[in-house]
C-alpha cells in the first residue's frame, strides 16, 4: 500500500504535490481519486496522479484530509486522455482533471430524502372519528392521505398545516399512518424532451453508409469517419441505427451537439429507440438532475449520452462511439478558461484510447476535416439526396445595394421581395424562420458627428443596444449600463443614433409590418432557460407560431415539417472580420440555414439579403455550390499557409499596463524567433479585441508548415520547451501568458 501520493490541484501551476495517507484511507488510494487536501492556507480539491513519487520536498508532509470519490470514477483511457489533454494544451493535470471531473460531481450522489406518509391498511375508522372532534387538523391530513392509497409527501401538505411534519408524526404515534423518509429521484422522464417515435424505411442511399459503417465496427479499433450528407439527408436517422449496433455490441455511444437547442429534438430520437437509458447532458441541467445524471452514467445504466462540448468527457464505460454533429462548430472549442480544448480534437483522441469509432458529421464540414478526408484520414461517407424526395429550396439573392437606389430608402431591414414572401406564408399557413446574426437591438451606438462609439469601459468592444431594459450590454463582459446619455462624451452634440441590426429590432420591424402574425425571438438573451426555449420550439412545431427570429443558434439542425421560407436578413455578418476562417463560417452560415427550408413534402424558398453579392463566399454560398467555395477556399488557405495546410498556436499576453505586456511579447519574440526552420512568428501585435476585463492583449502566432509530416510535434516539443512543464514560466512579471493550441480564430 502506497505511503505518500502525488496530488495534482486545479492551480496554474505544474507542481505535484506530495501527501501522506491517514491510515484508514490507504486502501482507497488510487490514480485519479479525488481528494481534498490543505494546500498553503487552502482547502482544496485535488487529484492523486501519483502514487509513492520520489519525495524531494524538505518541510513536513501534511495528510489528505478526506476522499471525494471512493473509486476511481475514471477508467485507464479516460485517465490517459487527461494526461493527453495536459500535455497537448498546456495545462497542469489538476486543471483538466477539474474539467473532466467537475468538483461537485460525484458517484456518491444520493438525492435528497424527504418524508413520506401513508395510511396504514385497516385503519381503525373509529379511532380516525375520534381524531376529528379533539384534532381537526390531524383529522383533515388523515382524510387527505385515506382519499389516496399511495405515499405523499409530506411537504406536499403544507396547505393543510402549518407543520405538516409535526402533526404527521402525531398521527404515527396513535398507529394510524407509516411516516417513511424516502429519496426524491430527480425526474429524468421529464428531462424537457418527449420520445419522438418514427417509421423508419432506410433509402439505399442511407443503407450503403449504414453497411460500410457497421462493417468497420466489427474490428473494434480506432476508426474515424467524415459523414457528409446534405441537410435533410437523415444523419440523425444514421446516428440513431449506427448506435444500435454499438449497443448490440454491448458498447456504449456519445452524441456530441453543438447548440443544446438541438438536444431534443435528437434526443427525443435517441429515447423513442433506447429508453432511459438515453442521458442528456449540458450546462442548463439543474444541479440534481445533473448529479443523478452523472451518477447513472458513473453506476453503467446510461447506454447514450447526448450533450454539448463537456459531454466529450462523460465517464461511460465501455465506450464504442462518438458522433460528433454539425462537426464545423466553434462551440466545440472551449475558449476560456484553461484547457482550451476542441471537442472534437478530444473526441478523436478518446476513440484511440477506447478503441471506438469516431464520426464527424455535417451538411458542412469543416474545411479541416473536408481535406483530412481528401488526405484519407477520415473515412468519407455521403448523402446527397433529402429524404423522402424533399427538395433543395430555391433560393432568391437579394442586393440590398440595388434595393436602396431603387427604393431610395436606406438601412431598411427588409427586401421588397422578403416582406412579399412573408406575406404570402403568413396567408398559407406556412412557417417562417428569420435568421439574423446579430443579438440585441442594434451593435454600436454612435455619435453621428464625429463618430464616437460607446465602448465597454472593461473592453475594447462596442456596446449593443438592448431596447428590454433600454440598456446596453458589452456581449463579452457582460457589463451593462443604462442608455441614458442624450449628448456626445466627445463633441457635446446631440446626433446619436444607433447603427447596425440585431435580432430585437427585426422583431420589432416584424410586429410593425404585420401586426397580427405570431412571432418568437430564440438567442441568447431568450435562452436563460433550456426549459423555456424548448417550449417555444416545441409551440412553433405545433404550429402555434408562425415567425421564428433568431441568431445561428436557429440556422442549423432544427427540422421542422411546416417552414417553407428561410430569410437571412443580413448575410454579410461576420465576413470582414479579420480572420482566415471568417469566409468560412459566413458560407455555413447561409447553406445551413438555407437547409431549414423545406425539408419535407412542401417545397421551400430561401431569400438572403446581401450587400456583397460579388463576394465569392456570398456568390457559392447563395448557389449553395459547396464544392466549388471549398475548393476556392483551400487554395487561399494554401497560398497563404494557414490550416489546414500549416499548425498554428497563438500566445496571448495580458497584463493591466499596456506597455509592460508589449514588452513581455518582445521579449517574448526576440527570445524565440528564429529558433528553427519551418516556424514562423507572426506579430507581435494587438489582439483584434485589444482589451478584455480590463486587461490588454497582445499576440503572437506561432505558426509551422506541413511540409513534413514531423514539423507539427516539433512545433510542439518547442512550446513545451519555452512554456511547458519545466520552464513554468507562464506569469512573467504580472503578464500573463496563455497558449491556444489550434486556436479557432486569430482575434
Ligand atoms: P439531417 O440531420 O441530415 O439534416 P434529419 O436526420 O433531420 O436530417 O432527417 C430529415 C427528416 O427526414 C427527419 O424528419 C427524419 O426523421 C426524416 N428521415 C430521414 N431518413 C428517414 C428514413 N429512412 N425513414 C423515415 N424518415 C426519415
Ligand atoms: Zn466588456
Amino acid at each position: 500500500m502506497p505511503m505518500f501520493v502525488g496530488v495534482s490541484f486545479p492551480i496554474f501551476s505544474y507542481k505535484v504535490f506530495t501527501y501522506s495517507i491517514p491510515e484508514e484511507l490507504k486502501k482507497n488510494m488510487a490514480i485519479g481519486i479525488r481528494v481534498n487536501a490543505s494546500l498553503g492556507n487552502r482547502n482544496l480539491t485535488g487529484i492523486i496522479v501519483q502514487l509513492n513519487p520520489r519525495n524531494s520536498y524538505k518541510g513536513a508532509v501534511k495528510q489528505i484530509q478526506s476522499i471525494v470519490d471512493s473509486e476511481p470514477v475514471l477508467d485507464e483511457p479516460l485517465w490517459k486522455l487527461i494526461v493527453w489533454m495536459s500535455k497537448y494544451y498546456f495545462t497542469p493535470l489538476g486543471n483538466v482533471a477539474k474539467t473532466v471531473l467537475p468538483s461537485r460531481l460525484s458517484a456518491q450522489y444520493n438525492p435528497p430524502s424527504n418524508w413520506f406518509a401513508s395510511v396504514i391498511e385497516n385503519a381503525d375508522i373509529k379511532n380516525m372519528d375520534k381524531v376529528s372532534t379533539v384534532a381537526p387538523i390531524q383529522f383533515k391530513i388523515l382524510k387527505k392521505l385515506s382519499e389516496c392509497k399511495e405515499f405523499i409527501q409530506v411537504a406536499t401538505l403544507k396547505n393543510l398545516a402549518s407543520n405538516p411534519l409535526g402533526v404527521c408524526r402525531l398521527l404515527e404515534e396513535k398507529g394510524l399512518i407509516i411516516l417513511e423518509k424516502k429519496p426524491i429521484y430527480p425526474d429524468v422522464t421529464r428531462l424537457s424532451f418527449n420520445s419522438i417515435p418514427k417509421k423508419i424505411f432506410f433509402t439505399e442511399e442511407q443503407e450503403k453508409v449504414l453497411h460500410n459503417l457497421s462493417l468497420e465496427l466489427k474490428n473494434k479499433s480506432f476508426t474515424a469517419h467524415l459523414l457528409h450528407g446534405v441537410t435533410g439527408s437523415g444523419k440523425t436517422e444514421i446516428y440513431v441505427e449506427i448506435s444500435k449496433k454499438v449497443i448490440q455490441l454491448n458498447q456504449t455511444v456519445i452524441i456530441l451537439l453543438p447548440e443544446i437547442l438541438i438536444t431534443p429534438q435528437i434526443a427525443g430520437r435517441f429515447k423513442a429507440e433506447f429508453g432511459e437509458t438515453v442521458a442528456l447532458w449540458h450546462s442548463k441541467l439543474t444541479p440534481p438532475v445533473r448529479s443523478w445524471t452523472w451518477k447513472r452514467i458513473c453506476l453503467g445504466k446510461i447506454k447514450v449520452v447526448i450533450g454539448a462540448r463537456s459531454a466529450v468527457f462523460a465517464p461511460i464505460k465501455n465506450l464504442g462511439l462518438i458522433v460528433v454533429d454539425e462537426e464545423q462548430e466553434s462551440s466545440y472549442k472551449q475558449e476560456y478558461p484553461a484547457p482550451k480544448y476542441h471537442a472534437k480534437e478530444v473526441a478523436l483522441m478518446r476513440g484511440r484510447l477506447h478503441k471506438a469509432m469516431v464520426i464527424m458529421a455535417s451538411a458542412t464540414p469543416s474545411l479541416e476535416s473536408y481535406y483530412n478526408q481528401i488526405k484519407g484520414k477520415f473515412t468519407y461517407h455521403t448523402l446527397l439526396n433529402r429524404y423522402g424526395g424533399a427538395k433543395y429550396p430555391q433560393v432568391f439573392v437579394v442586393d440590398m445595394k440595388i434595393e436602396q437606389e431603387e427604393s431610395g430608402k436606406f438601412g431598411q431591414i427588409f427586401s421588397g421581395l422578403l416582406l412579399e414572401k412573408i406575406e404570402n406564408r403568413l396567408q398559407k399557413s406556412e412557417q417562417i424562420i428569420l435568421i439574423q446574426n446579430r443579438r440585441g437591438y442594434a451593435p454600436v451606438f454612435r455619435c453621428n458627428d464625429c463618430g464616437e462609439m460607446e465602448m465597454c469601459i472593461r473592453c475594447h468592444i462596442t456596446l449593443t443596444y438592448h431596447k428590454v431594459g433600454n440598456s446596453l450590454h458589452c456581449h463579452y463582459c457582460g457589463f451593462r449600463k443604462k442608455a441614458i446619455e442624450l449628448q456626445c462624451k466627445k463633441c457635446s452634440g446631440y446626433n446619436l443614433g444607433f447603427l447596425g441590426i440585431g435580432t430585437q429590432k427585426v422583431e420589432d420591424s416584424i410586429k410593425e409590418s404585420f401586426p397580427n402574425a405570431k412571432l418568437a425571438r430564440c438567442d441568447f438573451d431568450t435562452v436563460r432557460s433550456f426549459e423555456s426555449v424548448t417550449k417555444v420550439l416545441e409551440k412553433f412545431r405545433l404550429g402555434k407560431l408562425d415567425i421564428l427570429i433568431g441568431t445561428q443558434m436557429i440556422a442549423k439542425g432544427l427540422d421542422f415539417e411546416n417552414v417553407t421560407l428561410v430569410g437571412i436578413i443580413n448575410a454579410d455578418t461576420g465576413l470582414h472580420i479579420p480572420d482566415f476562417r471568417a469566409g468560412e463560417r459566413v458560407f455555413q452560415l447561409i447553406y445551413q440555414a438555407s437547409g431549414r427550408s423545406g425539408r419535407h413534402k412542401k417545397p421551400g424558398e430561401v431569400v438572403i439579403q446581401t450587400y456583397n453579392s460579388d463576394n465569392p463566399v456570398i456568390k457559392n454560398g447563395t448557389k449553395l455550390n459547396l464544392k466549388k467555395y471549398y475548393n476556392i477556399a483551400l487554395y487561399e488557405r494554401q497560398e497563404l499557409n494557414y490550416p489546414p495546410f500549416s499548425w498554428i498556436t497563438k500566445l496571448v499576453c495580458s497584463g493591466i499596463k499596456k506597455s509592460t505586456v508589449q514588452r513581455e511579447i518582445e521579449n517574448v519574440y526576440s527570445e524565440l524567433n528564429g529558433k528553427f526552420r519551418g516556424l514562423a512568428i507572426i506579430g507581435p501585435a494587438l489582439c483584434y479585441r485589444e482589451k478584455l476585463r480590463d486587461r490588454y492583449r497582445f499576440q503572437i502566432v506561432f505558426r509551422s508548415d506541413k511540409s513534413k509530416d514531423q514539423n507539427g510535434r516539433k512545433l510542439h516539443r518547442f512550446l513545451d520547451l519555452n512554456f511547458g512543464m519545466e520552464k513554468n514560466k507562464m506569469n512573467r512579471s504580472g503578464v500573463k501568458l496563455s497558449l491556444d493550441v489550434n486556436p479557432v480564430s486569430l482575434q
